[in-house]
């Protein structure tokens, strides 16, 4: 049977079926209508401001490879300039890869590139050497806790040092959903309560920072890198089989097979949670080190460097450290997504 005609221009044969309305659309009206929500989510929640200078957390994978395209093409709508933002985090024989992805594509859009390490900005540590003193503590498992936190603290100092005034990150609804349900999992009740939302404002002298794909499937943001022939990186971290979010995203996939609204709905939820005054976390406070934001007298990433610095990666990630348990990053640090794509780009007809 032939392709239907596009739903959108009635011109194009259909080359997909939206995954969540079904609609059949031409890769061209796709991508336009990609474009379009992306746009929307921006506007709608005043997530980027005009003027604002927004450093992209670049991975080189397919999620911020598709925002920062996607940014790229509203940046003139939206009245902003764009910065990219790369972490090295220090993973032989795959972040050298990611980044040189990164590389290719900074050069192709023309857009500014910064490149911060692990190394220099953390006394030397880089992840295989915190995944080397972590393996005979038996917390090897815990390699994306300690780099969620890291990696969010090198991405702030990155986006300082290029004069952004926001940051932004590729997480999509599903690694969203993932997130609450993993919070659910654990039973953590300020990071659900704290994770609706598109981001947040920039507490405490933190930059705000956003997602906007936050409402996008990443069915859909695959479909969008396969339609505008993006050059990504789709290599799985080596560290990532370890994470408990690969339990939540297996556990995802059942429910959404069973209900297809589940991602969406999941993401929803978290936005319109509220705690009763008496569960609420007591308002954070000033890391006495750095200064940042810390609900104890240490952030997160002061208090995880200063346990591997003592040879004790267990005084900073023990169970006793509310929301720093070994089984995956916490809502707040989680991980730049860097799984396997969920599905290549499988067109309907
Ligand atoms: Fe870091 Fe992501 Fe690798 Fe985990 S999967 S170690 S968060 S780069
Ligand atoms: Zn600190």
């Amino acid at each position: 049977m032939p392709a239907p005609q596009c739903a959108s221009c009635n011109k194009a044969r259909a080359a997909l079926r939206r995954p969540r309305s079904g609609q059949a659309l031409c890769g061209t009206c796709f991508c336009a209508a990609f474009e379009a929500e992306v746009l929307h989510t921006v506007v709608a929640g005043r997530l980027l401001p005009p003027g604002a200078v927004v450093a992209v957390g670049a991975s080189g994978g397919k999620d911020s490879t598709v925002l920062a395209h996607v940014l790229r093409e509203l940046a003139p709508r939206l009245g902003i300039s764009l910065r990219l933002v790369a972490v090295d985090e220090g993973i032989g024989g795959y972040r050298d890869a990611a980044l040189a992805a990164v590389r290719r594509q900074a050069a192709r859009w023309e857009l500014p590139l910064t490149v911060v390490a692990y190394a220099d900005l953390f006394g030397g540590w880089t992840m295989d050497a915190v995944a080397r003193s972590t393996a005979g503590s038996g917390r090897s498992r815990s390699c994306c806790t300690f780099c969620g936190v890291l990696r969010r603290r090198a991405l702030e100092e990155g986006a300082r040092l290029v004069g952004a005034t926001h940051v932004v990150t590729g997480h999509n609804a599903d690694d969203m959903a993932e997130t609450v349900l993993m919070n659910f999992l654990r039973g953590d009740a300020g990071r659900l309560a704290r994770g609706g939302g598109l981001g947040s404002p920039g507490e405490g002298g933190a930059l705000p920072r956003c997602r906007p794909l936050q409402l996008a499937s990443q069915k859909e943001v695959v479909l969008y890198a396969h339609f505008r022939r993006l050059d990504y990186f789709s290599e799985e971290c080596v560290y990532a089989p370890e994470a408990f979010r690969g339990h939540a995203r297996d556990l995802l996939k059942r429910l959404e097979a069973a209900r297809p609204s589940a991602v969406l709905d999941l993401v929803h939820s978290a936005e319109r949670l509220a705690l009763a005054p008496a569960a609420r976390p007591p308002p954070p406070g000033a890391c006495a080190r750095c200064g940042a934001l810390a609900s104890r007298a240490l952030c997160q990433a002061c208090a995880l460097l200063d346990g591997l610095n003592r040879g004790r990666p267990r005084l900073a990630i023990g169970k006793g450290r509310r929301g720093l348990d070994e089984d995956g990053p916490p809502r707040e640090a989680e991980p730049e997504p860097s799984g396997p794509p969920a599905s290549e780009p499988v067109p309907a007809f």
